[in-house]
């Protein structure tokens, strides 16, 4: 029988990606085997994402990284898949001629097909369809690059709400959600595979609903807290407009979801957030987070924000950084504005200067660093359940897992602990994790 061959895919952007790399591994494990890196591969594939700036640029200078290698390996493929392959299609093939296979958003299930017909054929392939409105493909088997305890589940693909910055609806199409039946029958997969943590995944959960009974995404929790082996739940993301008190109520009631949410805020202005299109007011978010806060009190948020959006004066700025200083972030994922093509924020006038704004973002990072530095200090001496994920990634010799608030937590321990929950005592705080020691 013949050697698998070896696959190296790269990601960048949103979870989405990294759900649908997991799936491209999938995929394509009867053929391949994960590849440590590039040089070691045969089969390349740049997984794109375009929600920031120069994107587009970032990709095409990657390739040419790559041309080397397929110089030396005439035989090495190289695909290019994504937001970007989406958005370029074509024009990555002209660009690019290192470039085997460019596939959009909706063709991933395709990759197998598509390589393939590459070495069939000879010809180099771009198959982009457009938003089908169809049900995402069905879940990936478990991949082979992914094993481990915890595992992203998407729930739902696209999004409707065209916020004015944003380029998902474009890329990634209008809003379908999968079958509960389906997304029972794979959260079952997975946790008869060692799963035990899963992350329901869409642009939009809290609107989810099942296509055939029509049950809304708490309905979906619901049943997901049946599913025996599964110990924990998370979800990710949660716009603010449709942040439900029952969705509230369920954190509270079920035992298995996580004291943890994401709850993109974007901006602290009202002005801003009506030109954003977000849907909601400053206020109302944060009564949002007042009544979560006062039925699951240890509840951690974390948050995504846009700094400089057009029109964006100093008094807007403040406004975030007071939202800021009110929640208390766990962390905040911050991102100067970037006009994306197709949105209508690109085609918004800026009456602010771009040096006037260029100071903004380090100012929030540096307040938002300070919250998350003295959130980890108050961690110290407490508690907590921690899910190991197994060996810290950056070799300290320490295993490492995460609390159910989504605190990292590092801590003296035998990798054979991996998928196990265990009570770790919090002795020492970084940048980024918790230290601990376990405790009987
Ligand atoms: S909710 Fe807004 S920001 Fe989020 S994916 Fe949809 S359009 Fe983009």
């Amino acid at each position: 029988m013949k050697d698998p061959g070896k696959l190296y895919v790269k990601t960048f952007g949103c979870q989405m990606n990294v759900y649908d790399t997991e799936k491209i591994y999938a995929f394509l494990q009867d053929s391949y085997v994960p590849a440590a890196s590039e040089e070691e591969a045969d089969v390349i594939i740049l997984n794109t994402c375009s929600i920031r700036e120069k994107a587009e640029q970032k990709v095409y200078s990657l390739l040419g990284r790559f041309k080397p290698l397929k110089d030396v390996n005439p035989d090495l493929l190289i695909g290019v898949g994504g937001c970007v392959a989406q958005q370029e299609g074509e024009r990555i093939l002209s660009r690019s001629p290192a470039v085997d296979i460019v596939f959009g958003t909706h063709n991933v299930d395709e990759i197998p097909l598509l390589l393939a017909e590459r070495i069939r054929e000879g010809k180099r392939i771009c198959r982009v369809k457009e938003d089908t409105g169809k049900v995402p493909a069905a879940g990936a088997p478990r991949a082979m690059g992914s094993a481990g305890p915890t595992s992203l589940l998407t729930i739902m693909k696209g999004c409707d709400n065209y916020c004015a910055y944003c380029v998902v609806p474009i890329v990634r199409g209008r809003e379908v959600s999968r079958s509960a039946r389906e997304i029972l029958d794979e959260a079952g997969f997975l946790a008869g595979n060692g799963v035990r943590e899963i992350t329901l995944l869409g642009q939009n959960v809290n609107s989810y609903r099942d296509p055939v009974t029509g049950a809304g995404f708490v309905s979906l929790l619901e049943s997901l807290e049946l599913l025996s082996g599964i110990e924990r739940i998370r979800f990710v993301t949660s716009h603010p407009k449709d942040f439900s008190p029952e969705l509230a109520r369920s954190m509270a009631d079920l035992s298995k979801v996580c004291e943890h949410i994401h709850l993109p805020v974007q901006a602290g202005s009202d002005r801003v957030l009506k030109a954003m299109k977000r849907g909601y007011t400053s206020r109302e978010y944060l009564e949002q987070v007042e009544f979560l806060r006062q039925l699951v009190p240890d509840v951690e948020f974390t948050t995504d924000i846009i700094v400089g959006f057009p029109g964006e004066e100093r008094e807007d700025f403040e406004g975030t950084l007071d939202i800021l200083k009110l929640v208390r972030y766990q962390n905040a994922f911050s991102f100067r504005f970037s006009p994306r093509p197709g949105t209508a924020a690109a085609e918004m006038e800026d009456c602010v200067d771009a040096d006037v704004k260029r100071p903004w973002l380090p100012e929030l990072q540096e307040l938002q660093n300070s919250i998350t530095a003295e959130k980890h200090r108050d961690m110290v001496g407490k508690e907590v359940e921690v899910l190991v994920e197994g060996v810290d990634k950056k070799k300290s010799g320490l295993i490492e897992g995460r609390t159910r608030t989504n605190y990292i937590v590092h801590f003296p321990g035998d990798a054979a602990l991996t998928g196990r929950t265990v009570r770790v005592r919090i002795t020492d705080s970084r940048t980024i994790h918790l230290v601990g020691e376990m405790v009987n």
